[in-house]
């Protein structure tokens, strides 16, 4: 690894912010350090400390300690907090890009395109929140004589285990409604992009956020990942699907709850009415932002044996036309891989696919004449249904395009698949669109667009089902998660049994009349 890179000339950024940065980890002792490469130029920005599973039990003893006050923090306080810190994150917004994009390598577009949803998600959970963590009151048995309230208290300490591709994002858009229910959060970003969690976590402070109830830990992931499972009450996992078979592993051991979002080989489906330049358009998007690093990315594409050659020919063109580079302005559509590994992971996945009969259409190169990590928007035609191009998440650059006979057949193909997380629906006809996203088999399915209008929907669940995860984050169900309810249930007739002198046979013959009259009339007022 090269030493310290001259990189941050090109930045607003100095080597000292990351020891600032770094600082803010608290530990109990001398512990050694995790090097941080820019994937850039694979020269160390930085290090922090690689924390023990001591420390981190010991960050959440302090967040377990300052939580109490958060919670009994009016909401009203708690909101004006957060919508503090979305607009500070916004205020910050050129220092935080540079930080995410020496972590990650992405083009500045695609780390706005992050940075975006905090201010988004924190007003959304201002408004929406308060009504969510409200008491509600329900029915009890008798009317008027017994009631029903339930509400909503924090489950404590939630610990959020956060992935590098989209660290900003994916380490706060899940502790934003955890605050906000008046929970305490500790946050374990991947060991390769913890700078932005930490450059968060200092803005959430200045917002005026106690201290203690938010912090990070960082660390390896297989020693401080499962501390945390063990010291929280909640755990938020986004990550591989074979890391979070262990997270939900764990968390069953502990009785605690958790939500997993994980992995995706997401189809994206052209229907013989589509308009195939909207489509490739798409389909550039899909594919390639963040250089294919995104959960949601389209990686299979079934078109209308119709439509597919003037798609094809579209969505080539359309490729070709992407450029390749880093630079910290706007400019550059692709950035690069997270690493040189990840980059050797995609080269396998293509030249395999590749050997065992695959075209190549565009890509299928890595360009170490732009970075050490770069890898060319590939897409692959001739692909076998069972190959792993297509069964496996390649989570780079990378998509199979595939002619289909009619709507069935894309249907049957898209849901050919342990994944379940994103699809997208490519029509000229709305209705007919709606008809086939509710046949595909994925937590969210787009129409006319491959993600964003799903992600964007911060009012909407977002989760996957099968091997891509469990839980959802926003909409209500985003914050509901992070509640106990409690149901405080009041009787105006003293306990609820028969009066001792009453013989039980005659009670029992009241009771059943009493549940026959109460059935009859819940019908008859539905
Ligand atoms: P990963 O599972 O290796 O790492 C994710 C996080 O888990 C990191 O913070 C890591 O340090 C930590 N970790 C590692 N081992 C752990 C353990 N034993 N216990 C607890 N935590 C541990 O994920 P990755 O491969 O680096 O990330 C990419 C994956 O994440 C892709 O599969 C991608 O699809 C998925 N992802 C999913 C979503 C979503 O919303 N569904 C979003 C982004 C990424």
């Amino acid at each position: 690894m090269a030493q310290t890179s001259d990189i941050y000339g090109n930045t607003r950024l100095a080597p000292g912010d990351m020891e600032r940065l770094a600082a803010r980890v608290v530990t109990s002792g001398d512990r050694s350090s995790i090097g941080v490469e820019t994937p850039i130029t694979e020269s160390e920005i930085g290090s922090v400390p690689a924390c023990t599973a001591a420390d981190v039990a010991t960050a959440v003893d302090r967040a377990r300690g300052a939580q109490p006050e958060w919670a009994a923090t009016p909401v009203e306080s708690r909101v004006a907090v957060l919508e503090r810190f979305g607009d500070l994150v916004f205020d910050h917004r050129d220092d935080l890009l540079d930080t995410v994009q020496l972590e990650t390598g992405k083009v500045r577009q695609d780390a706005l395109e992050e940075l975006l949803d905090i201010p988004s998600t924190c007003s959304y959970y201002g408004s929406n929140g308060p009504t969510e963590l409200a008491d509600s009151e329900r029915s009890g048995l008798i009317p008027l004589a017994t009631t029903a309230t339930v509400s909503y208290d924090p489950v404590g300490v939630v610990g959020v285990i956060s992935p590098w591709n989209y660290p900003l994002t994916l380490s706060f858009t899940d502790a934003i409604p955890a605050l906000l229910a008046g929970n305490a959060v500790v946050c374990k970003p991947d060991e390769r992009t913890p700078f932005v969690a930490l450059a968060l976590a200092e803005l959430l402070e200045e917002a005026g956020l106690p201290e203690g109830v938010f912090q990070v830990v960082t660390g390896e992931g297989a020693v401080a990942g499962p501390a945390l499972i063990d010291a929280v009450d909640y755990v938020v996992f986004t990550g591989g699907t074979e890391t979070g078979r262990t997270v939900a592993e764990r968390a069953g051991r502990n009785l605690i709850d958790c939500s997993l979002e994980l992995g995706g080989k997401n189809p994206m489906v052209v229907l013989d009415d589509a308009d195939v330049g909207t489509a490739a358009r798409g389909a550039v998007t899909g594919a390639f932002t963040n250089a294919g690093q995104l959960c949601l990315a389209p990686e299979r594409i079934y078109v209308d044996e119709d439509r597919y050659d003037d798609f094809l020919d579209a969505f080539v063109g359309a490729t070709r036309e992407l450029s390749l580079g880093h630079s910290f302005s706007y400019g550059p559509d692709v950035g690069s891989l997270i690493s040189a590994d990840h980059l050797e992971s995609v080269r396998e996945s293509v030249d395999s696919a590749v050997e065992a009969g695959a075209s190549l259409f565009s890509g299928g190169r890595a360009r170490p004449d732009v970075g050490p990590c770069f890898y060319e928007p590939t897409i692959l035609t001739d692909v076998a249904p069972d190959s792993r191009i297509i069964c496996e998440e390649t989570f780079g650059p990378v998509v199979s395009v595939v002619p289909v006979s009619d709507a069935d057949e894309a249907v049957e193909r898209a849901n050919d698949t342990a994944y379940g997380l994103n699809g997208s629906v490519w029509t000229g006809d709305l209705d007919r669109g709606r008809d086939i996203a509710r046949r595909i088999d994925c937590g969210t399915v787009c129409l006319n667009d491959p993600y964003a209008v799903g992600w964007a929907a911060v009012d909407a669940p977002m989760g996957g089902i099968g091997d891509s995860g469990l839980g959802r984050r926003h909409g209500p169900e985003g914050i509901n998660r992070f509640v106990e309810s409690k149901t405080i249930a009041t009787s105006r007739i003293g306990p609820f049994d028969s009066p001792p002198w009453l013989p039980h046979g005659v009670a029992a013959r009241l009771l059943s009349g009493f549940g026959a009259v109460q059935r009859r009339l819940t019908r008859w007022l539905r």
